[in-house]
């Protein structure tokens, strides 16, 4: 889940590979580390802490090279230390190697070359890579046929650059299961794991499947399959703006994309929807084929799950089509009942979710249909699924996830209305949701008044060491999501329950004092709600009502009101609330909202 870059051109590398770094350091942040091919030699300087430390490190040392590879590591194995942070080199110093994943079977293959004389310095899995490439360079092969046989040793996931100082005039890159895109300039290259940390050189990309290789140089990069059989890339072109992945004047990356959200939902609507017509690029489904599914199954992990949940009932309300969502680190070993005739949607903002990708690849085995949700074009899953859909974000750079999850709301909805135009169902309520859609920016726009309110309240309350959500029905996704968010980035305790289940066991927690944040957006269940919010207050909670409807006066500590919308939808609303109410409490708290604690923003390793 780290960060990998790489330069190799005519300028210096050294300040390209930091401002790299700095861009992708959301991805994991424990350490970071640097080398430099200068003269035949590999320069080496790494170190536990921030890309902010590495660059104190490294300013003074005259680093002239015009060729490096640099990281930020999010620890797997072995804890963050100056030892275990990447490069690492070979017993030789020939070879320096940036990864990011996970090598499954390190312990073996560390055994074996232990047993060949290889020492080791660190605790992590990465260092058996150099070492295992020494070993094959040391028995006559050159370069890349080093590197090729060692990958076919290697079990796990992984993002590889690679510099070696006998041949110093190129990096070598490969990838399995770990994102590597390769950006091209002129007379130079950029690698990196993720394409925001050079849009401010290139929008031109090239993406590697599993195990090809890149033998870059200057002004050469030639590509090679698993076989070294020489193969064809077509550059992608990434049409974000640089700015799109720097604050802009805001405190917080968190901040500006939940204030972005207006122009995020704009864009993935108008991708997709006018004011008569769906039309998904990229997707052709026939009437016959959605006439014979059994089954949806929506699979994603953390939010992009909530994504799913929020939209289960459109699927089934306005499709008729059973929809069932689950978690991609369960569905994947559960032997899930699926079919020919189950469509399967795979939800990742990254594209590059390790659990989602592998749950898209078994559903692949058994015949399903597959669809992607992704954000980033030309990302992993994009590249495994039947179909590809994309939301229209913009690079998401703060971990917690704020606007990809409203512009996946809003695009499973539109896709909800797909199915239903495509199988010709006639319901007043599809046109009555389309106007609802269209509607959202403005909407967005008026909930983020909000901001001054919350900010206020998050003073009072961000001392507590518990907070709940609760809503029923289309409330429910949503408190589920509020309490993701508050935990993610502010460390209190938090849950969400369907108001409905606080009497079967959790009201147990309620004591004098506890904040209960309560969703009501259902006029149908306005009564329902109230009751079990007076079911708290009797014991003792505040409760913090965000909702759209007139509630009867009551004692409730706060209510926070939100624009009224198509109750298919108001999750998009009724969450915003609860993103600035997690921000500001963190900030209260005085912490890295962008960077939480123990969280990497690409969850790349299982
Ligand atoms: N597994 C490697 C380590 O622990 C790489 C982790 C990462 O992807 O940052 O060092």
């Amino acid at each position: 889940m780290c960060g990998i870059v790489g330069y190799i051109g005519q300028k210096k590398a050294h300040p390209i590979l930091i401002n790299g770094l700095s861009n992708l350091e959301y991805r994991g942040y424990d350490s970071a580390g640097i080398s430099i091919l200068e003269n035949n030699d590999i320069k080496l300087i790494k170190t536990k802490g921030r890309v902010k430390t590495l660059f104190e490190k490294t300013e003074n040392e005259n680093l002239n090279g015009t060729i490096g590879i640099a990281h930020t590591r999010w620890a797997t194995h072995g804890k963050p230390s100056d030892e275990n942070s990447h490069p690492h080199l070979d017993n030789s110093k020939t070879f320096a190697v940036v990864h990011n994943g996970i090598i499954e079977n390190y312990s073996e293959l560390r055994n074996m070359l232990i047993e060949k004389g290889y020492k080791f310095l660190s605790q992590t899995d990465t260092e058996v890579i150099p070492n295992l490439i020494h070993f094959y360079y040391s028995k006559g092969n050159d370069f890349i046929h080093s590197v090729s046989l060692a990958i076919k040793d290697l079990k796990g996931s992984f993002a590889l650059s690679i510099l070696c100082k006998d041949e110093a005039n190129k990096i070598i890159v490969t990838r399995k299961d770990s994102p590597l895109v390769i950006g091209k300039g002129k007379d130079e290259f950029f690698i990196s794991s993720d394409t925001p940390a050079y849009l401010d050189k290139t929008k031109e990309f090239y993406f590697l499947d599993d195990l090809d290789m890149a033998v870059i140089q200057q002004d050469d990069i030639k590509f090679y399959n698993s076989n070294l059989k020489n193969i064809k890339k077509d550059i992608k072109l990434i049409d974000w703006s640089a700015d799109s992945a720097q604050k802009n004047g805001y405190e917080d990356f968190m901040l500006k994309e939940i204030y972005e959200q207006p122009n995020s939902i704009k864009a993935t609507i108008s991708s997709t929807l006018s004011k008569d017509k769906v039309q998904i690029e990229g997707l052709e489904l026939s009437k016959e084929y959605l006439k014979n599914i059994n089954k949806i199954f929506i699979v994603a992990c953390g939010t992009a799950m909530h994504a799913g949940l929020a939209t289960k009932k459109i699927f089934e309300s306005i499709c008729k089509i059973q929809t069932e969502v689950d978690l991609a680190s369960e569905f994947r070993y559960r032997d899930p009942l699926i079919d020919e005739k189950t469509l399967c949607l795979y939800i990742s903002q990254s594209g590059e979710t390790a659990d989602t990708i592998a749950a898209l690849k078994l559903a692949k085995e058994k015949n399903c249909k597959t669809i992607a949700i992704s954000n980033v074009i030309g990302s992993s899953i994009t590249r495994e699924a039947d179909f590809s859909i994309y939301t229209h974000a913009g690079p998401e750079i703060a971990v917690a996830s704020t606007k990809a999850y409203t512009a996946q709301v809003t695009l499973l909805s539109i896709l909800a209305i797909y199915f239903a135009e495509t199988l010709e169902i006639n319901n007043p309520d599809i046109k009555i949701l389309k106007k609802d859609i269209l509607d959202l920016p403005n909407k967005v726009d008026e909930v983020l008044q909000v901001n001054d309110d919350i900010k206020e309240l998050s003073k009072k309350i961000y001392k507590e060491k518990d907070v709940f959500f609760i809503g029923r029905g289309i409330d429910y996704p949503a408190s589920l999501e509020g309490s993701l968010k508050l935990k993610e980035i502010s460390y209190i305790h938090s849950d969400a329950y369907a108001s409905g289940e606080l009497k079967h066991g959790p009201i147990a927690l309620i004591e004098d004092g506890i904040s209960v944040v309560s969703i009501i957006t259902d006029e149908k269940l306005i009564e329902k709600s109230i009751s079990n919010i007076q079911e708290v207050i009797t014991r003792g909670a505040k409760t913090i009502i965000v909702t759209n409807q007139n509630l009867p006066a009551n004692n409730f500590y706060k209510i926070v009101n939100i624009p009224s919308t198509n109750p298919y939808i108001s999750p998009i609303l009724s969450v915003i609330p609860l993103q600035l109410l997690a921000y500001y409490i963190s900030k209260e708290k005085g912490l890295d909202v962008d960077k939480p604690r123990n969280l990497a923003k690409s969850v790349t390793v299982e």
